[in-house]
């Protein structure tokens, strides 16, 4: 294992943007990643486990400890009873697992084209899109267990996921390193056609579309919201959404839905989020302000995405904080509703 000092994260991350971190090791296995865990523990250094940097605001300061970049590559693929399983390294680019269980003919996580970032990202907040999240397919975990240092296998129902959240962004936040994770796809499935955009976008369309026409029109659909990661377009310099759907209370709800009629509004009802009394964050966000394309320094709002921050170049974590939570208080004041960033913040 490599130490590297002083590194710049920024390059790392999809905002572009955060210090250096006082240590780096990128570990390509797990015995790297033991010895570390083991470096950072004999230096009494905080450690920060890195993927593919999607989901992220690092602070100006950077890092102050180690972070532990995990490169472990490798897929494979075996057929159990009746399922496709695939063990992948955690360290492998989540889209490129997408591309190969959709060229093998397997469903289950072709709506999940196009997200960036890692296998190893996916189980921690539960990654979703246009109908589908990793929850329903993954079969098992293999991580580091830090506070005994023993490798364990989680199953589906031992990480507890839920709406973008799991084990490992809540209450054992910091206690595994994921290694692997084993999913279990259906050989020959239909892809899901169920959200509105996709529904939208096979509309005419004479023949039942597979597995690959879904996978393409994701990427497509997520490209014209600059949610793909595309070199030279500005507003795909971003986190994502930057903002959870709220999960409201049958009442809270209520009180929202009267706040909009006041206004002669009518808060938008989608299938996918009523089922979860979910509301939509780019809703509330666009009605307190803040349309696309907010904005002219150096942080704004995507101009095809009411969700994105993006950094227009050169922005720091502090201006991203500074318009996260105008945004925040804005919301707040005209909708009564607390916004939950959905980037994970690190070094502030
Ligand atoms: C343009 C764009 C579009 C996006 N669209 C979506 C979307 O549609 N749906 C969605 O759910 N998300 C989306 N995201 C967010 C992001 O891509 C996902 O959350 C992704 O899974 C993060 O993975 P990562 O490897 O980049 O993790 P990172 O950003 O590197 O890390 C995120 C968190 O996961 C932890 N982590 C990462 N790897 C490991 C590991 N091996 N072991 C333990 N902890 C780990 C980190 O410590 C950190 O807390 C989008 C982001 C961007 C930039």
């Amino acid at each position: 294992m490599n130490v590297q000092e002083n590194v710049p994260l920024a390059p790392l991350t999809t905002l572009k943007i955060g210090g250096p971190t006082r240590y780096f090791a990128e570990c390509k296995n797990v015995a790297e990643v033991q010895d570390a865990v083991a470096f950072a523990r004999s230096r009494n250094l905080p450690l920060f486990v890195l993927g593919g940097g999607s989901n992220l605001v690092i602070s100006d300061a950077g890092w102050p400890g180690l972070v532990l970049r995990i490169a472990i590559a490798g897929i494979d693929e075996r057929n159990e009873n009746g399922k496709a399983i695939f063990e992948a390294g955690a360290g492998e680019e989540w889209d490129n697992f997408v591309a190969r269980a959709v060229a093998h003919n397997c469903a289950g996580v072709e709506c999940l084209s196009g997200i960036p970032g890692s296998v190893g990202g996916t189980p921690v907040q539960n990654v979703g899109a246009y109908g589908q999240e990793v929850a329903e397919t993954i079969e098992s975990v293999l991580a580091l267990d830090l506070r005994d240092n023993q490798l364990c296998e989680l199953c589906n129902e031992a990480c507890g996921f839920n709406y973008r959240t799991s084990i490992f962004n809540t209450n054992e936040r910091g206690r595994y390193i994921i290694l692997r994770v084993t999913y279990a796809l259906t050989p020959g499935g239909r892809p899901r056609v169920q959200y509105a955009d996709l529904k939208k976008h096979f509309t005419g369309w004479q023949q039942v579309p597979t597995l690959s026409d879904t996978r393409d029109a994701v990427r497509r659909i997520r490209a014209s919201k600059a949610m793909l990661i595309t070199p030279g377009d500005p507003d795909s310099r971003s986190a994502g959404s930057f903002f959870k759907n709220p999960v409201l209370s049958s009442e809270q709800h209520e009180k929202l839905r009267r706040r909009a009629a006041t206004r002669g509004l009518q808060i938008p009802s989608y299938p996918a989020l009523d089922a979860q009394h979910k509301i939509s964050a780019a809703w509330l966000v666009e009605h307190s302000g803040f349309s696309k394309g907010y904005g002219d320094g150096r942080v704004g709002i995507s101009r095809k995405h009411a969700l994105a921050i993006v950094n227009r170049g050169d922005a720091t974590a502090a201006d991203i904080v500074a318009l996260k939570e105008q945004i925040q208080q804005r919301v707040k004041e005209i909708w009564g509703v607390c916004l939950q960033p959905e980037p994970v913040f690190v070094g502030f």
